[in-house]
């Protein structure tokens, strides 16, 4: 085995983001023989069979105590339990919060390299070249890791997800994991503020920033949103700093990096704070008074106008063309 993928799940459901990190573990790999998934926590086992017969990648369902609810201690000692006698070469997993703790901790356990938020790749002379976004977005920095293992949290949005195959028998292991009692408790799940969907999982994004003038304009963006299925409200600093919109709404460098299929930026200037969140969005829609507003270097449709002109005129249309 080459690359391991440590796929996130929800009790048995894989992210778009997990396999898009498989997409990119498989490029590295050459071959889908040459990867595994691991999986870990409650549904282990089920992921693991779902993902091996649509993929065709070897998976290893993780099992032991601690590992639900999950910790970044417990999951990163149970995958250096299963995996570190022979680890691969690249280690694999979505940027989620989970993961982003996990890969360093395995990186400093292993003498590794981690590297995070991987945009792109190119072979190099010596091995991989891995890109990433450098000064909230400026830049792009190569680097090329001579160590191995190397560990990669992959941005969301970046790399196209792991095709499923036809007819793969599925090829499912499982390991046990031997812990030591865990000096870091899960203290509970609470629910977010904003209801609806959570920024990661939304298809469509209707975001504000201080253009919305005032929390009334939120109601807007929520009505808006709901036009769209799977669909979630966001925001700009400007809008979650004054408190028009909760904190968790945050898109940018301080906040959430998303990758829905629509982002619609309604009253964001598009700082490059901004837009370094909201790069992976499949298709941008800007609704902007100022014609020169940054945000419309980013956007696929550019809309000059009042979002307070344009919003309700999306709204009748859509009612009247339901
Ligand atoms: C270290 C650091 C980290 C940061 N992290 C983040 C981050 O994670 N996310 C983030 O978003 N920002 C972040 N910022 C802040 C960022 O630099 C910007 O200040 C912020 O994104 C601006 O928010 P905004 O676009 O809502 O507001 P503004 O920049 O004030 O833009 C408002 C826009 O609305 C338009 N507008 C006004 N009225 C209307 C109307 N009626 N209809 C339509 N358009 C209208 C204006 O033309 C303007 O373009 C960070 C800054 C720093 C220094």
């Amino acid at each position: 085995m080459r690359a391991l993928i440590l796929a996130e799940h929800a009790e048995g459901t894989v992210s778009k983001a997990g396999l898009e990190a498989a997409g990119l573990a498989l490029a590295l790999a050459g071959t889908r023989g040459d990867c595994a998934f691991a999986l870990l926590g409650k549904g282990a086992h089920e992921a693991a069979r779902e993902l091996a017969v649509t993929y065709g990648v070897p998976a290893v369902a993780v099992l032991g105590k601690g590992l639900f609810p999950p910790t970044s201690w417990a999951w990163a000692r149970a995958v250096w339990d299963v995996f570190g006698h022979a680890p691969p070469e690249f280690f694999a997993a979505p940027q989620t919060t989970l993961m982003s703790e996990i890969l360093p901790m395995l990186a400093a356990r292993a003498g590794g390299f981690y590297a995070s938020g991987v945009e792109d790749w190119h072979a190099g002379q010596d091995g991989p070249v891995f890109l990433r976004a450098a000064y909230s977005g400026k830049y792009a920095m190569e680097t090329a890791p001579r160590v191995r293992p190397v560990f990669l949290t992959v941005l969301p949005g970046a790399f196209a997800p792991l095709a499923p195959v036809e007819g793969a028998e599925a090829r499912v292991t499982e390991a046990r994991a031997e812990l030591p009692p865990s000096p870091v408790e899960h203290a509970g799940w609470s629910r977010p503020l904003e209801s609806g969907l959570s920024l990661a999982l939304a298809d469509s994004l209707v975001a504000g920033g201080r253009g919305l003038g005032g929390p009334e304009g939120v109601d807007l963006l929520r009505q808006a949103a709901a036009l769209f299925p799977r669909s979630a409200v966001a925001g700009s600093r400007g809008a979650c700093d004054a408190g028009w919109l909760p904190a968790s709404s945050q898109v940018g460098v301080t906040g959430a990096t998303v990758s829905p299929k629509l982002y619609m930026a309604c009253g964001i200037s598009g700082a490059f704070q901004h837009v370094a969140g909201m790069r992976g969005a499949g298709f941008v829609v800007a609704v902007n008074l100022d014609p020169k507003a940054p945000v419309f270097l980013h956007a696929d449709v550019g809309i000059v106008e009042d979002l307070k002109v344009f919003l309700p005129l999306l709204l009748k249309a859509a009612g009247e063309n339901p």
